[in-house]
């Protein structure tokens, strides 16, 4: 699992948001908004990299946006800024296999440092 440093957030991000009204994620279909957060995020705070299981995301179509606290919910951050992350496309592992499960004790990789919840020795293998 990977830290997410969050960047400010984009002015085109915060263009979006004054320009169009969104009661849900639903509403975020406009001007190609989804393709942009996925590339700004991917490309400036996750340096194409699942923060997950740390699996390269190439191109915007192997990631989706992830809502660490699910939408279903947590309806009033869907456009947290510091709630969104570009996670990989694998159907049993990350953010589709996440869902909507959340809890206090989920390590968020924005807020917590994954490195102090887990250890791996590469050269033993022993974690
Ligand atoms: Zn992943």
């Amino acid at each position: 699992m990977l830290k997410v440093n969050k960047e400010q957030e984009p002015d085109f991000l915060l263009d979006y948001k004054k320009k169009h009204t969104h009661k849900s994620w639903k509403d975020y279909n406009k001007d190609d908004i989804r393709n942009k957060i996925k590339e700004n995020i991917l490309l400036v705070e996750q340096e194409e990299y699942c923060p997950y299981c740390e699996k390269r995301i190439y191109t915007n179509d192997d990631g989706h946006i992830e809502h660490i606290k699910p939408r279903d919910f947590y309806p009033k951050e869907f456009q947290d800024y510091n709630n969104i992350l570009v996670s990989c496309n694998e159907k049993n592992s990350c953010g589709i296999y996440k869902k909507n499960n959340y809890d206090d004790k989920f390590i968020n990789p924005v807020i917590d440092n994954p490195n102090d919840y887990f250890y791996y020795s590469i050269a033993s293998g022993e974690r």
